[in-house]
């Protein structure tokens, strides 16, 4: 049921001009499921000029016909779900039921942007002396750019096609070569769904290669990313000279606090579900854990018991409930992370090595007495390793939550409301969530502060980063 994946460019599925492609693995096994076409330079501006075309047939068309391409994707997309959570889980190696829910979120996320798009309104004024009237008009960008990573091969390319189209934009979009497929059925969907040729195009390729050559065509005005911070501030940099609109959604390290009255049963069972889903591949898990002393021991023994009770395998076995890793980078990583932790003196409680002998396996992994200045405390993880450490005065905590580059997302367990509301306001983050690890959703911004990103995805905010208001004045 694995196709290989073929560049979209104008409403036709073809190879790349150089005929290059490359292998798509299946992380729990390693072994080559298809391939994925790579476009080169003049296929890239084949897809900047059918994003042109397509800009100007959709600009065009109004909010109603917008939302109604939209709601008629999200209704094939929840027909087709399951089959594309197959495809996902086969090249990104996630648990078919996580799966099956990220599809879900995709299903909510057209359909929202869907609505919103019938909700766009400009506004009158009529300033004082009579002279003239203004009014703004909400206007799409133009020709966009999406950008996205391989850990949400659905969700990541659906917060930003929805709100690109519900505003009117043409999009190139730029998926993670290690999980295409799910991204073309995406694509596939819209077209089915009858939105117009060159209004989306799909490109693969080399990623710097691609992303240099869209960032500095003139007629892309705004690029999203999904990524990391590194790249991240290498795109700002390439946005720059163009002046091109960024929105960056970047990586994290998020601090996780257990305060002296909080509900432990809620806290552990709350965190050690959020940590290992997507086998900690999410930019938004938690990833540093600060346990008051009073729940310390109790926290650490539910950790290592959740960590011992995970399923770990294929995710296409329907008892797997931990995935191997995306690809071979991550298991380096979490050795080397592991590594450096366990010689600064850490003690490793559970995992902390590869899992058998074929993909890309690491075992749920949970660290006690990590110094500061491990890298584990300081680098997204980005797997599903949990360094816990104690604490005492939740004042002396604060400035360690805060104390990275980071600004994604904050969690906190705490029981009085006077509590509550010192976390709230002292936690410096993009999200904050309070006796509850809650997920992003369609209808909500959501973005980060510091090295984390620029601009929101979801809500109506979303949308508007794809639009310019221009003041219209007319003289009376
Ligand atoms: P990476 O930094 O090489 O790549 C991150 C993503 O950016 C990938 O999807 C990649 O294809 C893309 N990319 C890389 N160079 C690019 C370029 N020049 N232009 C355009 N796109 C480019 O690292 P990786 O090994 O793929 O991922 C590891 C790190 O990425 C993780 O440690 C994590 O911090 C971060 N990440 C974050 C998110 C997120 O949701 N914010 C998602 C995936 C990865």
């Amino acid at each position: 049921m694995y196709k290989d994946t073929l560049l979209f460019i104008n409403g036709t599925w073809r190879e790349g001009r150089d005929g290059k492609s490359e292998n798509v693995l299946n992380p729990a096994n390693g072994q080559v499921l298809g391939t994925v076409a790579n476009a080169s330079h003049s296929d890239l501006d084949d897809a900047i000029a059918s994003a042109q075309a397509g800009f100007q047939v959709w600009r065009k068309t109004s909010g109603e016909d917008r939302a109604a391409i939209l709601h008629k994707t999200a209704a094939l997309i929840a027909e087709r779900s399951n089959e594309i959570a197959t495809l996902m889980t086969l090249e990104q190696g996630k648990p078919l039921a996580e799966a099956k829910g990220e599809m879900e979120r995709v299903v909510e996320t057209f359909t929202y942007n869907a609505e919103a798009a019938t909700k766009i309104a400009g506004q009158n004024y009529d300033p004082p002396g009579g002279a003239f009237r203004q009014s703004v008009r909400p206007e799409p960008l133009g020709v966009t750019v999406g950008l996205t990573a391989w850990n949400f091969p659905a969700i990541l390319p659906a917060r930003k096609l929805g709100p690109a189209l519900a505003a009117g934009c043409s999009m190139i979009l730029k998926a993670s070569e290690e999980t295409p497929r799910t991204a073309a059925e995406l694509v596939q969907a819209l077209h089915d769904a009858g939105l117009p040729p060159g209004v989306v195009n799909l490109v693969f390729g080399t990623p710097s290669e691609v992303s240099s050559t869209l960032l500095a065509a003139d007629p892309v005005r705004k690029v999203s990313f999904t990524g990391s911070v590194p790249v991240g501030k290498l795109l700002a940099g390439l946005a720059a000279p163009g002046l091109k609109r960024l929105t960056l959604e970047l990586g994290g390290h998020a601090p996780a606090i257990v305060c002296e009255d909080a509900d432990i049963e809620a806290a552990t069972a709350a965190l050690t579900g959020f940590k290992f889903r997507n086998a900690g591949q999410v930019c938004i898990a938690p990833s540093r854990f600060y346990v008051h002393e009073r729940h310390y021991d109790a926290f650490v023994d539910a950790f290592v018991s959740a960590a011992n009770s995970q399923t770990i395998g294929d995710g296409m076995d329907p008892a797997t409930s931990f995935g191997p890793m995306a690809n071979e980078r991550r298991v380096e990583a979490m050795e080397q992370l592991t590594e450096d932790a366990r010689a600064k003196g850490a003690k490793v409680l559970t995992g902390g090595k590869r899992h058998g002998n074929q993909g890309y396996f690491w075992e749920p992994t949970v660290l006690t007495d990590v110094p500061d200045d491990a890298r584990v405390m300081n680098e997204e993880p980005f797997g599903p390793i949990a360094p816990i450490a104690r604490f005492s005065e939740l004042d002396e905590v604060i400035p360690k939550a805060n104390g990275l580059p980071f600004g994604l997302a904050a969690y906190a367990f705490a029981g009085s409301s006077d509590t509550v509301s010192y976390l709230a306001d002292h936690l410096e983050a993009g999200g904050v969530a309070i006796n509850a690890v809650t997920p992003m959703r369609a209808d909500t911004p959501f973005g980060g502060m510091k090295d984390s990103g620029i601009g929101y995805e979801g809500g109506m905010e979303a949308i508007e980063s794809y639009m310019h208001k221009k003041l219209v004045s007319t003289g009376l």
